[in-house]
């Protein structure tokens, strides 16, 4: 791969992706901030570089101690420690210790999770310092025998291009260029089988099994099957049993809700952690027994708290009827931390944490197409079973894109912007909500 850059399709940095690299600059600020208030202050160094003949580090932040050893930081905006940050802070003491500089101490520099808030950041509170030496010396052989590895594949003038190790992992942890060294493999394969694991990819490998077609049923378990059987059917797998006790449990009215959520390394106001996804817009289709569809909305005009949204669900959302989300965890979870900042409000949010039903278990058990490509995600089930409802076309698409869209929205000051904003963000939720109406009624006239 060398000389065949060209070869690897470079993806753009996505929304998200651009999120968090900034977040990673404003809460390194605070770390700057936290240094420049301590004695020692001067003898910090950020961005300090080491090199060798065939390594590069960029060191988020080395304290020189008077020996001429350093210690080093590594700045990273979660609120735990990680494997792959320790496994960076091994890579940048071995380059440092390679380029003939002593390492103390190494620290990995975090959010403290149990930071609340409380008017101007303060980051003494908002930030936590590990001190991980043990545990990057621990990991610093592995780090260089990789890297090792790594630097003579880098030297090689050609390399096996005929496969690549990532086909005994699933399809998730496969890059961009996996295409590229497995041209053969089919469409569907056996990468579409969800939660495959390692052992029995080895297997379907070592008998060069890619293709469903040389799958059997008895070798495949749990939402493998289905997808399997979808694939053996010539299309679809339906267990009609499994989607009428789905609908069994239903009571009406419907009510299909779904949230768009900020969520940021620094608590963006008040009383939230770090991390903490704060709901600011629903859409609710509310569907009656008789057929009658209604719907309603709100969307917040500032940051804040939202006691205003959760009273708009409360005029909307009556005491009884089912409540209907696609992967009931994220709904749940913010019922959940809001119920947690507003305990006046926790029975009216635990009633309805108990009223969810999850639609996308239907498309785990109960419905499964081989052209959802072993996926359950509404944006993967949506185009297959809805094909004229459609999220192209509107300039906000996304979660992340609402989430960008709102902290726009809500500073805007020119008012046709502001309208504008107001408009995408309503229309991309209110698809969301009736993408599942559309979903469930296609369920419902296959039963
Ligand atoms: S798919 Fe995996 S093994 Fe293959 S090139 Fe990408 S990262 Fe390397």
């Amino acid at each position: 791969m060398l000389n065949k850059a060209e070869h690897y399709k470079f993806d753009e940095p996505n929304l998200f992706d651009q999120k968090l690299i900034e977040e990673g600059y404003v809460f390194e600020g605070y770390v700057k901030q936290l240094i420049a208030s301590w004695q020692d202050a001067a003898s910090f160094d950020y961005q300090a570089v080491f090199e060798t003949d065939h390594l590069y580090a960029r060191l988020d932040l080395a304290k020189h101690r008077d020996d001429g050893s350093i210690d080093i930081y590594e700045i990273k905006s979660s609120t735990s420690v990680k494997k792959e940050q320790l496994q960076d802070a091994a890579f940048q003491a071995l380059v440092a210790e390679q380029g003939g500089v002593s390492v103390g101490k190494i620290f990995v520099v975090h959010l403290n999770k149990d930071y609340v808030r409380d008017g101007d950041v303060e980051p003494h509170k908002l930030v936590a310092i590990s001190d991980e030496t043990i545990r990057v010396r621990s990991t610093m052989r592995e780090i260089s025998d990789k890297v090792s590895e790594a630097v003579e594949l880098l030297a090689r003038e050609e390399i096996d291009e005929s496969s690549c190790s990532c086909l005994t992992v699933g399809r998730a942890r496969h890059c961009n260029s996996f295409e590229y060294f497995n041209p053969n493999i089919p469409t569907p394969s056996i990468y579409n089988l969800p939660r495959i694991s390692g052992s029995k990819l080895a297997k379907f490998l070592a008998d060069g099994r890619f293709s469903l077609d040389d799958i059997d049923l008895s070798e495949v378990t749990g939402q493998q099957k289905f997808v399997l059987e979808a694939h053996q059917n010539g299309g679809q797998y339906i267990d009609s049993a499994d989607i009428t006790n789905f609908f069994s449990t239903l009571k009406y009215p419907l009510y299909f809700l779904d949230y768009e959520a900020y969520g940021s390394a620094i608590p963006p106001t008040d009383g939230l952690k770090p991390h903490a996804h704060l709901p600011f817009q629903f859409s609710l289709h509310v569907l009656s027994e008789d057929g009658v569809l209604t719907h309603h909305e709100y969307l917040a005009e500032q940051m804040g708290l939202p006691i205003k949204l959760i009273e708009a669900l409360e005029r909307f959302i009556g005491p009884t009827g089912s409540v209907i989300t696609w992967h009931k965890t994220y709904e749940n979870s913010r019922n959940q931390d809001m119920a947690a900042i507003y305990p006046s409000k926790s029975d009216f949010l635990n009633d309805i944490i108990d009223r969810t039903v999850d639609l996308e278990d239907v498309f785990k058990t109960g419905y499964v197409d081989i052209a959802f490509g072993g996926s359950t995600s509404i944006k993967k089930v949506l185009p297959v079973i809805a094909p004229d409802l459609t999220y192209e076309g509107l300039d906000i698409a996304g979660g992340t894109e609402a989430m960008a869209g709102w902290a726009e929205f809500i500073v805007e000051e020119n008012s046709a912007k502001k309208n504008k904003l107001r408009d995408d963000l309503l229309a991309y939720c209110k698809l969301d909500t009736l993408a599942m109406v559309k979903v469930f009624q296609f369920v419902e006239e296959l039963l």
